[in-house]
């Protein structure tokens, strides 16, 4: 399969970067005060400035630093997909935690890809939002067992959704391998980096402050340190997921993993009925080291997933460069178009890069306090995106009541711990081999 890097966008390395690079915020002249800094400007952290800024409007300052660019992190690599799941299969978290809690959590995540997608609609945010469905789909006996073993624990609790047999899935989407499929509709896609600039503009037309390339060096309570310069501030949120750990937040708990992607040029009408997928969906398989795939706008193949691996310094400093990551990427991601939609011919990769997220060893995010002034808000794992969207909202409501419960699981002190710095990039890697021996052993 021919790849060839597009070079208006091999500076980059994200086909979308450029949309942002266009947004250039505010700059540092001295030492300032506020009343809110948000330390990462991710979707977490443009979520909450915006919705501080809804809620007390210009009575508070709201200041957004960020070390890098507009979501140069997970936010302005991902793949754009909205849909909902958290921590475990619904199957599994029932099982871990009772109907009623499981329940309350999954609900959670569907209401945040709903208010998500009526925050972008209430904005008219120019996103390419395209609501319509996400599919699970099995891939062997194994992940085929499970995934019935989640569509029936669904029913049973009262969620509503379709299945597809072996044969309707071939509806969906042409893929011979694909066993059965699991329906969450009302989900979306979008480009998150589109999305990503118009939620930085509002905000400063609200009258918030982004700083870009002003990276936070220390933190201490009521007031943070980017270089020689000071911040004051009445309240921090650190939203620096996978990079957290560098202010040393949960260190060795949420661990930056590297995710990848690649995109195609625009397919042609025969690989659109190769394909068989409409623009408005989306599929996910249901393996632990999966792939998953969606169309964008101008009908280009997204395709992501494969094996990830620990985000060292250097790899991250890659990413930021625009690399497209270790060859072994490329080839891993076409290895899994070969085998799982093989009858789609003649695909040109124009692009490939990887992102580094925050995870956590039990797959759920960490929203904690981290000092009496500062609360952090962190490790998202793999499918922050609806969910660090809707999170802001939420955190508008509990500064203006002053309150700090919310029951939800992700709520703790700390995510579990993995093992010592020193040990995490071989703990992290090979704990990603394992899951990666289990998949090939029950046939991929
Ligand atoms: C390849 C890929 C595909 C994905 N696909 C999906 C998907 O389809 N659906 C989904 O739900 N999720 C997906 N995700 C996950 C999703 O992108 C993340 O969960 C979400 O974007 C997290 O947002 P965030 O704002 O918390 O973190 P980030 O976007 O990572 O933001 C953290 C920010 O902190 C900044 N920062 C770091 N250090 C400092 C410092 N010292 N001072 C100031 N700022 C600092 C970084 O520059 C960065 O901008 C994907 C992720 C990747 C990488």
């Amino acid at each position: 399969m021919p790849y060839k890097t597009n070079q208006d966008t091999r500076s980059t390395g994200n086909p979308w970067v450029p949309s942002i690079d266009a947004f250039k915020g505010g700059s540092l002249s001295g030492d300032i005060q506020c009343d809110y800094l948000i330390i990462g400007a991710g979707f977490t952290g443009l979520s909450i400035a915006y919705n501080l800024l809804k809620q007390f409007g210009q009575e508070k300052k709201v200041v957004l630093i960020d070390s890098h660019t507009l979501g140069s992190g997970a936010s302005g690599r991902n793949s754009g997909m909205l849909g909902p799941g958290i921590g475990a299969p619904f199957h599994r978290l029932e099982k871990k935690f009772g109907p009623e809690k499981a329940r309350t959590m999954f609900q959670h995540t569907l209401d945040a890809v709903d208010s998500s997608i009526a925050l972008i609609k209430r904005e008219a945010f120019d996103c390419d939002l395209t609501v319509g469905s996400q599919f699970k789909v099995s891939t062997n006996s194994s992940n085929d067992q499970q995934l019935r073993l989640e569509s029936d624990a669904l029913h049973r609790n009262g969620f509503e959704l379709n299945t597809y047999d072996e044969h309707s899935v071939q509806a969906i989407v042409n893929g011979p391998r694909y066993r059965y499929a699991l329906e969450y509709s009302n989900t979306a896609t979008i480009n998150p980096v589109k999305l990503l600039r118009a939620l930085a503009e509002k905000i400063t037309a609200l009258g918030g402050e982004i700083i870009l390339n002003s990276a936070c060096t220390e933190l201490e309570e009521g007031h943070a340190w980017v270089g020689k310069k000071r911040i004051n501030f009445e309240r921090a949120v650190i939203s620096m997921n996978g990079f957290s750990h560098s202010l040393g937040i949960q260190k060795g708990r949420v661990i930056p993993v590297s995710t990848s992607l690649m995109m195609s040029s625009p397919l042609s009408e025969q690989q659109r009925q190769q394909l068989a997928l409409k623009t408005e969906n989306a599929v996910i398989d249901n393996r632990k080291i999966f792939n998953y795939f969606r169309l964008t706008a101008d009908n280009r193949l997204i395709f992501g997933g494969g094996a990830p691996f620990y985000s060292t310094s250097g790899i991250i400093a890659e990413q930021r460069r625009g690399s497209d990551g270790p060859g072994s990427v490329y080839k891993e991601l076409s290895a899994g178009v070969n085998k799982y939609l093989p009858d789609l011919t003649g695909l040109h990769i124009e692009k490939v890069w990887t992102g580094t997220i925050g995870v956590t060893l039990d797959n759920f995010p960490v929203i904690s306090s981290y000092r009496k002034s500062i609360d952090s808000v962190i490790g998202w794992c793999g499918h922050g995106l609806a969910l660090s969207l809707a999170y802001g909202a939420a955190y508008a409501q509990q500064q203006k009541e002053s309150s700090s419960q919310t029951g939800l699981y992700w709520h703790r002190k700390k995510a579990p711990y993995l093992s010592p710095i020193p040990l995490l990039p071989i703990a992290s890697n090979s704990y990603i081999r394992y899951l990666n021996i289990m998949d090939n052993l029950r046939g991929g």
